[in-house]
């Protein structure tokens, strides 16, 4: 009769980290099943772990009424930025995790029946830093919100700018502070979600700039990290500092909201906060609501007064407008360097400047020179 041996297997772990999740506030192992059905918070302590774009949509959202827009938005390699590897290598891994094709998603949907534009941003892709797909996805949207009066709801996840797209990643925030502007003096509402973490330039632009700012609790939020700050002012940060209780007693939010409520939250807002309708026939283009300050006809403005589109500098005695004439018209006749036969009578201009005998004006100058000689007195007057 055959022995049975007891067979040595390699030990398994306990808690394979696809089927579990170990809570970092309480430390509790959590089934991931279990902490998917339950939004990604801890029962135990109410910690929030961070969200995908499609939990997040399916979270706030009417079940099947996202549809996508812009979805083949796609980062460009303008610099050919290598750190560790290279970029286009980066946003392809990156792609390859998360399903998506950059760390933001945008499209429309319902809520609670009303149509709202939503675009929620990915941590996992990258950090869910911006760059220019982002920030790109985030002006469409509201602009898309402008043209259709859709009250506009962005969740931000993001660690800031994406330094792989150097300053095209930072001239995301102008254009999307513009077209929040535009959505604002129209009369559109806008609410901002900040979820763990909404940092650097994502922080100094949209994210903070709803009619109403919402937030997730224990959510890091703020501009610099908390050791770039505390070295900037020689000092130790308060407890709980760029947390989203902190924030609020500070004013800096307007609530902070578990989330579980925070669909009902939002559309109790959109309950209040309606868009103003648009002036005019439905099948009229939309003014996109452009400021009367145009930073082009300012800057052209400026020049003329700088500049005066004249080019004499306006004298008041006819002498000058004499030597400028006379030189003129005799640099068209002599060669440029030799001394005119009237020279040595000519005076100096009383500040001290040569006169511009020798100087051989564009043909622009003569003419205009010419025609003002008509006007001038004789040179004989006030020679003397
Ligand atoms: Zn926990």
């Amino acid at each position: 009769m055959p022995i049975k041996l007891p067979s040595f297997r390699p030990r398994r772990d306990a808690y394979p980290p696809d089927l579990w999740t170990k809570c970092p506030s309480c430390e509790e192992m959590l089934f991931n099943k279990q902490l998917d059905k339950v939004q990604r918070v801890c029962p135990n302590c109410g910690h929030h772990f961070r969200l995908s774009a499609d939990a997040r949509l399916g979270l706030l959202l009417d079940h099947g009424t996202f549809v996508e827009r812009d979805a083949g938005l796609q980062s460009v390699d303008p610099l050919g930025f290598v750190d560790q590897k290279p970029y286009p290598d980066r946003v392809a891994a990156a792609q390859l995790a998360t399903g998506l094709r950059d760390a933001a998603v945008w499209g429309t949907g319902t809520m609670d029946g009303r149509p709202v534009a939503i675009c929620v941003m990915d941590f996992g892709f990258m950090g869910g830093s911006m760059g220019a797909v982002v920030g790109e996805k985030v002006t469409r949207a509201a602009e898309y919100s402008l043209v259709q009066r859709l009250p506009l709801i962005v969740v931000s996840a993001s660690g800031g700018a994406r330094m792989q797209e150097g300053t095209l990643a930072l001239m995301q925030l102008a254009k999307s502070v513009a077209a929040l502007e535009r959505l604002r003096s129209t009369g559109v509402p806008f609410i901002s979600v900040l979820s763990d973490p909404t940092t650097g330039g994502v922080f100094a632009s949209f994210a903070v700039l709803g009619d109403v700012n919402l937030a997730e609790p224990n959510a890091l939020i703020g501009f610099a990290g908390a050791r770039v700050s505390a070295g900037t002012i020689a000092q130790e940060l308060p407890a709980g500092f760029q947390r989203s209780e902190f924030l609020y007693q500070h004013g800096f939010l307007d609530r902070v909201v578990h989330r579980s409520e925070l669909r009902s939250e939002i559309s109790l807002l959109l309950g209040y906060l309606r868009p103003v309708p648009r002036e005019g026939a439905r099948d009229e283009p939309e003014q996109l609501g452009l400021p009367a300050f145009r930073p082009l006809s300012f800057l052209s403005n400026l020049a003329e007064r700088v500049m005066p589109s004249d080019p004499e500098p306006a004298p008041t005695n006819g002498a000058a407008h004499l030597d400028l004439a006379t030189g003129g018209a005799r640099s068209a006749t002599t060669p440029v360097g030799l001394p005119p036969p009237e020279a040595p009578s000519v005076p100096a201009e009383p500040d001290g400047t040569p006169p511009a005998n020798g100087t051989s004006p564009s043909p622009a100058a003569v003419g205009s020179t010419e025609t003002e000689l008509a006007d001038a007195p004789a040179p004989e007057a006030h020679r003397g």
